[in-house]
């Protein structure tokens, strides 16, 4: 692994920010670390930029240790590029000369660092600006400015710390898809950390989910999505409805969970050992669900519940079902198809319906 985490740690005098963290970042991949505000997502960045020392553990860049008891190299020995919620620009000094900073550290020909200039402002789509001062900028091209500033000296690692929270709603939106099309063009490694679930998504070729200083899970954004390891994880990616059960029968990879609205078949990963009696909660994700006016057969899976209310929020319709005194949430894309008061039964697929330990 290209960027490796062992066993890291940081506390702040009573403070533990961060516990024995064990992470990998292949070259060329952008690992997104996504938790709530306060979890350690910024302290280990800072660990892993030189600009905080780690309290336990090691990290190696490359094969070498960069962070250590016995080692410490300065992040400017680290070839590391960051990029802050804040951008972080000279205010006095021309867009070109903030993108020049820390090529003219390195004493490049002045010819090369023109053309490097060009070059990252043409990569942001900001060819003819490098004259403006920040001032004169919008939030998203400050951004832009300081993503070119930060890829202009190629670094090994580009450092990415909530840069998109400061930007209005809209522009965020485009902006991940323009900071993912930077990514896949220039195969640049990173670390992108973020409390929004979109943003880790789109960005991350992987997501580590973090708690309390600690890692939940590191999967794809699929693999987090479809099989979340616990309820925290369930629900910090996605909308997730938790029904709290008993496992009743199973049968190999089958099991038949015992919840508050009926009993539902699901299907087990490999390596879950949950046994009859074990007391586990089921996630259904408010699209798998499928909805049926009552009376019509669901088979084995079936359970039934009275629509609530129906919200037209766009794209998708939200369902606010009651099931025996349970609410659960069902979203469809298109027509609302079911009305207020109706009584309905619902069904989910045993492959969708996904068991997890109870405790949070
Ligand atoms: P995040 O970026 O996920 O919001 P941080 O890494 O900033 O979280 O903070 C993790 C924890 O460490 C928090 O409880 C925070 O208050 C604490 N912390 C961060 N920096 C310091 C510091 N310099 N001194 C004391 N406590 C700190
Ligand atoms: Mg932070």
């Amino acid at each position: 692994m290209f960027l490796r985490l062992e066993r890291v740690g940081k506390k702040f005098a009573s403070v533990t920010a961060v516990h024995e963290l064990d992470l990998d970042v292949a070259q060329g991949e952008i690992l997104a670390l996504l938790g709530p505000s306060g979890c350690g997502k910024t302290t280990t960045l800072r660990m892993i930029g030189g600009l905080e020392r780690t309290s336990s553990g090691q990290i190696l860049l490359d094969g070498k240790v960069i962070s250590s008891a016995e080692q410490f190299s300065p992040p400017e020995d680290r070839n590391m590029g960051m990029v802050f919620q804040s951008y972080a620009l000279w205010p006095h000094l021309t867009v070109a000369d903030n993108i020049a900073y820390g090529l003219r550290k390195r004493k490049l020909w002045k010819g090369d660092v023109q053309a490097r200039i060009e070059e990252m402002l043409r990569f942001v789509d900001m060819s003819g600006y490098g004259s403006r001062f920040p001032a004169e900028l919008s939030g998203g091209q400050q951004q832009r400015v300081s993503v070119a500033r930060a890829l202009a000296t190629k670094p090994k690692v580009v450092l990415f710390d909530e840069p998109l929270s400061n930007l209005d709603a809209s522009l965020r939106e485009s902006m991940r898809f323009e900071l993912r099309r930077i990514h896949k063009d220039s195969n640049l490694t990173g670390i992108y950390v973020t409390h929004n679930q979109e943003e880790a998504f789109t960005l991350g070729d992987r997501v580590a989910v973090m708690r309390n200083g600690k890692v939940e899970q590191v999967a794809t954004p699929t693999e987090l999505y479809e099989r979340p390891r616990n309820r925290f994880v369930a629900q910090f990616v996605g909308l997730a409805n938790l029904l709290d059960g008993t496992i009743l029968e199973r049968s190999g990879a089958d099991v038949l969970v015992g919840t508050e609205v009926g009993s539902i078949a699901c299907a087990l990963q490999p390596e879950q050992r949950f046994g009859v009696g074990d007391r586990v909660s089921v996630m259904a994700r408010p699209e798998s669900l499928i909805l049926r006016p009552a009376g019509q057969s669901t088979g084995p899976n079936g359970w039934s519940g009275i629509v609530k209310d129906v919200v037209f929020s766009g794209a998708l319709k939200d369902h606010f079902i009651d099931c025996n005194g349970v609410g659960i949430r069902a979203q469809y894309l298109g027509k609302a198809r079911f009305a207020v008061g109706e009584r309905l039964s619902l069904t989910i697929d045993a492959e969708n319906a996904v068991v997890m330990g109870a405790e949070d």
